[in-house]
């Protein structure tokens, strides 16, 4: 035990030590918050309790894998092996499939995503017959969801104050459509994100036994940044964890960044009174960054009224002064930055991979992409419109979804005259009328027109049986095929594959290459669990389950790639990089002209700065450009009022602009005067010289067109993307900007102990850890052995891929 704990300071080893009771840390950034989590995680296995007790809460599935590394190189694998670890939804979702039925649903649920949410709410506004001018579908889709997360349902909304809250034109209906809207995907035996919090805190609040099975399970339970919870997220820990009072939460109110999803910062300040025999612990040393890094973000956070007082110092280097570089544009700005980082990655030595470029939103991207390109600098784009959004992906898997849970509404409009099979608005708008007064499923409508007539002819009901039999058909192999087979015969049959073949225009091209793409993520999903030796093949369920939860972070994958990380700031929560450049420091952009109005959206916009710089490491460097394009025109911008907040002992203005020695260059003088020492009058957008002197290179830009990136391949000339030269592409894609969820593993060949495995030996699988072997059955390829494994269950392995020793 004690070789762990000598990796902590004294503060931290007494938090981690400490177990007698609910505990609250608060610390600033880098402090060692989550590492305490890690260690305190493997203490407790140490100390005896079993993995599948403890319950973390991460706020990526990314961070969750990574500690659970940590956590494996601490105690060993088998004793890490079964923990539950994982983001809020991720965790609940899988209980809630186990617990389905106790709250009325089927566990063959789906998972809304953010569109379909929308697409649903966008639906009802017009068969309610409002303005959509008035009721925007996204922003009331928003409202729902933070009524939502706020656990405000339906039946309460119009007497909340939500209901006062809401402009007073909107007032009537937004409750109405609130409550049409939970209906309908009740129907749909669907759930949105935020149903999977609404509904876990459901489920525990009406079943005292299902609850009480989990506080048993869960006797531990660590929640990571626990600033950027919500209500519901509290609520449900609270379910979980006021009996046993064996909770331990980090966090720093100084990074609460979530406040515009229903993140609550009270979550924190009030955690000693919803605990009242909490022990709160401070950590105060910044392992992370330089002094100077820490002192700069110390001296801009300070401009915050409401926090926590405390105290964060660094011990390390002193560092080199944070440096601010004005660019006159974005694309200059590009340009300073793609050359620091070479710069520094010489002189350094260092790696892309220790270089991240972090901005306010992700349309910012676009300037630094071109300019990497041109200077052959990997990088790695995460977030922005996920693969998974893209429309073929999404109509692909939209016929996934029908054919494991056909009642699925939003899928099954999206694909029930996708290609064109003669069913059109019309029918739909007709059945959808038919289900809404019978309030059933479209589904249900259209598979038992006998029970629910429609009011259509002869020849349409012929064609909405045929695309009954064809779902029917293809949810019977389901139950025998695994999700591959599967999904790829559906892109077959569903005539997709031909659409999207038929094409050869550049766009198509790249939807060519998106599906395979697609269907090889498909293929290494089932084969990395074949790997494990499962027998029980992974389903079209089990794919769908795990690619919805996928956050921003998460659905990139191949971080050890030496690439440089471009993300947004709140993308970046949680992890460290040596090099940070946090860009587009302007008025407008951060902060981010949506919160001028408000103090407190303000203060989560100073604090997203106090998250960015405190990212760095070593170097941080901060830039803004004069002009940029946006929304298709040029505008000025004047530097951001935080700059001035950051105090000037730790801050150093430098011209970007010689270092690659433009003609156009703005002498340093200049650069001087809006940046001078003291700041002073640069805050004011009117006020700014930038505005009544708009650099003379401005108008060049305005004949530059934004080059877009075309994807370079060639089309691909068979129909069938399982074609020989599928995978060669694939392969061939090493560069592309998306990688498949989960990478191809080599495949394993059988294990030489195969043949010599007996009932009664004793194995260890890389997996499932250590087991007993009952029964083998069949021979050769087909043996297949029945594991009882200590820690994980009984499980039948096939032979021919299970990883194992005999021990
Ligand atoms: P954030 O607020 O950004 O989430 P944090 O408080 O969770 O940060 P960690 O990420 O746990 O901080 O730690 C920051 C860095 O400092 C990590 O690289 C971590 O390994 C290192 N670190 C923390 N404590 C120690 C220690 N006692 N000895 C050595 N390194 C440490
Ligand atoms: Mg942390």
């Amino acid at each position: 035990m004690e070789d762990i704990l000598d990796n902590l300071n004294d503060s931290q080893r007494t938090a981690v030590e400490w177990c007698d009771g609910p505990q609250l840390v608060i610390a600033g950034a880098g402090s060692g918050k989550t590492r305490v989590l890690t260690y305190k995680i493997a203490y407790l296995l140490r100390k005896g309790l079993a993995p599948w007790n403890i319950l973390a809460l991460t706020f990526t599935n990314k961070a969750a894998r990574e500690m659970k590394e940590r956590i494996a190189n601490l105690v060993g694998t088998d004793r890490a092996r079964g923990l539950h670890m994982g983001t809020f939804h991720s965790v609940f979702s899988h209980i809630l499939r186990v617990e389905a039925e106790a709250i009325g649903y089927q566990s063959s649920f789906t998972i809304y995503d953010q569109s379909d949410s929308r697409s649903l709410v966008k639906n009802i506004i017009k068969e309610m017959d409002l303005d959509d001018k008035i009721y925007k579908p996204a922003s009331v889709a928003d409202r729902i969801s933070m009524a939502k997360n706020h656990l405000v349902l339906p039946q309460t909304y119009a007497m909340s104050a939500w209901a006062k809250d809401d402009a007073i034109r909107r007032q009537p209906s937004i409750s109405a459509i609130y409550k049409r809207y939970c209906e309908r995907c009740r129907q749909s035996n669907a759930m949105d994100f935020d149903d999977l919090l609404v509904n876990t805190f459901m489920l525990f609040d009406a079943n005292e036994e299902v609850l009480q099975k989990y506080i048993d399970r869960f006797q531990y339970v660590l929640v990571d940044e626990y600033q950027d919870t919500n209500y519901v997220q509290q609520a449900i820990v609270s379910q979980l964890t006021k009996p046993t009072g064996r909770i331990c939460v980090v966090g720093d109110d100084a990074q609460s960044i979530y406040g515009f999803r229903g993140a609550n910062i009270d979550n924190i300040l009030n955690f000693q009174q919803e605990y009242p025999n909490t022990r709160l612990f401070k950590l105060e040393r910044n392992y992370r960054s330089t002094q100077n890094i820490v002192d700069a973000a110390n001296s801009l956070i300070r401009h915050n009224q409401r926090q926590i007082p405390k105290t964060v110092y660094s011990k390390n280097d002193e560092g080199e002064h944070l440096v601010l570089k004005p660019a006159y544009s974005d694309k200059e700005e590009a340009i300073i930055v793609c050359n620091d980082i070479r710069r520094i990655r010489k002189t350094e030595n260092g790696r892309y991979c220790d270089f991240a470029i972090l901005y306010r939103t992700n349309s910012q991207s676009r300037a630094f992409e071109e300019q990497m390109l041109k200077d052959n600098i990997p990088y790695r784009i995460y977030g922005g419109l996920s693969f998974y959004q893209r429309k073929e992906i999404k109509d692909v898997t939209a016929y996934y979804r029908v054919v494991v849970n056909p009642d699925d509404e939003e899928a099954l409009r999206r694909i029930i005259n996708y290609p064109a099979r003669g069913i059109g608005d019309t029918t739909l708008r007709k059945i959808i009328d038919v289900a809404n007064h019978d309030g059933v499923s479209l589904w249900s409508v259209i598979s038992q027109p006998h029970l629910h007539p429609i009011p259509v002819g002869k020849s349409t009901l012929t064609r909405l049986d045929a695309f009954c039999q064809l779902i029917e058909g293809w949810r019977v192999r389901m139950a025998a095929e695994d999700a591959y087979e599967i999904g790829h015969s559906i892109i077959m049959e569903s005539g997709i594959s031909k659409e999207i073949y038929a094409s050869k225009n550049p766009d198509d091209v790249a939807r060519q290459e998106n599906l395979e793409e697609f269907l090889g993520s498909l293929k290494d999903f089932v084969e990395n669990h074949r790997e494990e030796g499962l027998v029980e093949q992974m389903s079209l369920a089990d794919y769908l389950q795990d690619v919805a939860l996928l956050t921003d972070l998460d659905s990139e994958q191949g971080d050890e790639d030496d690439r440089v990380a471009l993300m947004t700031v709140h993308s970046a929560k949680g992890l460290e990089f040596p090099t940070v450049f946090v860009v587009g420091l302007e008025e407008n952009i951060f902060p981010s002209p949506m919160s001028a109005g408000s103090t407190r959206e303000l203060e989560e916009e100073r604090r997203l700065l106090y998250v960015a710089i405190t990212r760095a490491e070593r170097h941080c460097i901060l830039t803004c450009a004069q002009n940029r394009w946006r929304y298709g025109k040029l505008e000025y911008d004047t530097p951001s009022r935080f700059i001035k907040d950051i105090d000037t002992r730790f801050l150093r203005v430098e011209s970007g602009r010689q270092d690659y020695g433009r003609a156009e260059s703005l002498s340093g003088s200049r650069t001087k005067s809006v940046y001078g020492n003291s700041f002073s009058g640069q805050s004011s957008r009117s006020g700014s010289s930038w505005q009544q002197n708009p650099h003379p290179v401005a108008s060049q830009f305005k004949a530059d067109p934004k080059p877009r990136i075309v994807a370079p391949r060639q089309p691909e000339s068979s129909v069938d993307p399982l074609s020989p030269s599928f995978r060669q592409q694939l392969q061939n894609a090493g560069g592309s900007r998306f990688k498949p969820v989960n990478r191809v593993v080599s495949s394993n060949s059988a294990s030489s102990a195969t043949t010599a495995l007996k009932e009664g030996n004793v194995i260890e699988h890389q997996r499932f850890g250590v087991g007993t072997v009952l029964r083998i059955d069949g021979s050769g390829e087909n043996a297949k052995a029945t594991v009882e494994f200590r820690n994980t269950g009984t499980k039948q392995l096939l032979l021919k891929f299970a990883k194992f020793k005999i021990v």
